[in-house]
């Protein structure tokens, strides 16, 4: 583990947190459907080292999505979610913290049970969301220590890369979201050639700086495990713009 990289933690760090109103069940981590677990990643959070949940199912269906095989949320997880607390049973002192990813993790109401848990072991917390479920998102912040936020699109181009509608909206609601927490916050933008072309992209950079973001990072699309027709819509792209 880094020197500087320690997050130890045992509650939340903003004041936000409220306990759940009396008498309302809430999803425990247990019926997380979970699809993968990489025990160790250097990638996830930056400079942090960090095991990293995979969860199932996500409402949207970015064409470039290279693991759509996490996207239907019928989907049953592969491993139970003591398998996570027994891995940081054993790596106790050895990692910073635990990435929860997708698919759309907040997508799973369980999740904040096993978010308060991480951090109840004394592991920071790292989120990947897409933003799709604000109201949850809400809930999880206080005891968040890094969100990477994937914002696709200026609102008028985001149902074409997202392909369901009324999807701006949520995603632009949970980026407010994270700006107001104070959270520790990337936003990033897979720029997907087949909707966006170089002045869009530019406006969306300028429009998030704009409201504050101060650490945006662009990324390009990945071809592997895409689907063969939007692997053709991207070629087209290619051969339009050369
Ligand atoms: S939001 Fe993320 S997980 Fe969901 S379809 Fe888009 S790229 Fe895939």
């Amino acid at each position: 583990m880094r020197p500087d990289a320690g997050v130890a933690v045992a509650g939340p760090t903003r004041p936000a947190e409220r306990a759940a109103p009396a008498g309302r069940a809430q999803a425990t981590a247990a019926s997380l459907a979970i699809a993968g677990l990489v025990p160790l990643s250097t990638c996830d959070w930056p400079d942090r080292l960090v095991a990293t949940v995979f969860l199932q199912g996500c409402p949207w269906r970015c064409g470039y999505c290279h693991n759509p095989a996490l996207l239907d949320p019928r989907e049953p997880g592969r491993l139970p979610w003591s398998d996570v607390t027994a891995l940081l049973a054993r790596r106790a002192g050895l990692l910073d913290g635990v990435v929860f990813s997708g698919g759309e993790p907040t997508r799973q109401a369980g999740l904040l049970d096993a978010v308060r848990q991480v951090r109840a072991a004394g592991f920071g917390v790292g989120l990947h969301t897409a933003g799709a479920y604000p109201r949850r998102l809400a809930a999880l912040l206080p005891w968040v220590d890094w969100v990477g936020l994937d914002l696709k699109a200026p609102s008028g181009r985001y149902d074409d890369v997202t392909g369901v509608p009324g999807s701006a909206r949520p995603a632009f609601a949970s980026l407010r979201l994270a700006l107001d927490a104070g959270v520790a916050l990337q936003v990033r933008t897979t720029v997907d050639p087949t909707v966006l072309d170089e002045l869009e992209v530019a406006r969306l950079s300028a429009l998030l700086a704009g409201l504050g973001v101060r650490d945006h990072v662009l990324q390009e699309v990945r071809t592997e495990g895409v689907r063969p027709e939007y692997a053709e819509a991207l070629a087209r792209a290619a051969t339009a713009r050369a």
